[in-house]
């Protein structure tokens, strides 16, 4: 099992080995913004690093979104995304699935999702891996429950983006535990990324909270059989530092085992 965590952008080869970490997620550019990641000097130093590197754009991008506004800038931002991701051999981007607004069509959203990877596959495609993320809440949401993840990927599935299951957002959406694993397979043919979170909320609470290993609401034995499952690397994005991440990543290593 590869094992790792989300770290600071600063250093995060020596992040990981902070945490004895195998993976490293990390921000190329601020989460809450729309500015595109500028270039890393350290970008030939994480490409010749034993560690693997994923990418976690911005939570801005909602690629569903009906407004222009929202919409168009996220295609870019994404876009700039994988560039910056594949310019230091990051395996994948990570995006969350997005939604519409209340009395929206989210058949349309799904069709934004379409379009977009359509645009890319005209140019060029990517470079790197775009791995949609479910989403924990919302009843609009493109990828919180498993019959709108079918439509997404009925939408998308011709392009072969890849997937990434966060264990959080999952209990917290309503997904069934460990059937999640085989329901997701199902549809998408791959999980590439497990984000391996417990919840501090309840099973389909629809609040997005993550909690360290075995400190939330998730059974730690259905947490591990899910990691086991999806044959797919592992990283936490819980609370702490290096010391909390090292506990987290030494739990997830012997529930796994
Ligand atoms: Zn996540």
């Amino acid at each position: 099992m590869r094992i790792g965590a989300h770290v600071d952008s600063v250093d995060p080869i020596a992040e990981a080995a902070a945490r004895g970490a195998d993976l490293v997620q990390f921000f190329l550019a601020d989460p809450q913004g729309w500015k595109a990641p500028p270039a890393r000097e350290d970008a030939e130093a994480i490409k010749d690093a034993e560690v693997d590197v994923y990418i976690h754009s911005p939570y801005v991008i909602n690629l569903a979104s009906l407004n222009n506004r929202i919409r168009i800038p996220s295609r870019k931002l994404l876009t700039q995304h994988a560039k910056a991701a594949a310019a230091i051999g990051a395996k994948g981007v990570i995006v969350h699935g997005g939604h519409v607004r209340d009395g929206e069509d989210i058949a349309v959203g799904f069709d934004n999702w379409r379009k977009f990877f359509a645009q890319a596959a005209d140019q060029g495609g990517f470079d790197v891996p775009i791995l949609v993320e479910n989403t924990a809440g919302g009843e609009h949401a493109c990828a919180r429950r498993l019959d709108n993840i079918a439509r997404l990927w009925d939408a998308i599935g011709e392009f072969e983006p890849g997937f990434c299951l966060d264990t959080c957002h999952a209990w917290a959406g309503g997904l069934e535990f460990p059937d999640v694993v085989d329901a997701i397979m199902a549809i998408t043919g791959r999980i590439d990324l497990v984000h391996a979170n417990d919840s501090r909320d309840d099973f389909d609470s629809g609040r997005d909270r993550h909690a360290n290993i075995g400190a939330g609401k998730i059974d730690a034995e259905e947490l591990a059989e899910v990691i086991k499952r999806t044959g797919a690397p592992a990283l936490v994005e819980t609370p702490g530092g290096a010391e909390e991440h090292s506990a987290d990543i030494a739990r997830l290593r012997e529930l796994t085992a």
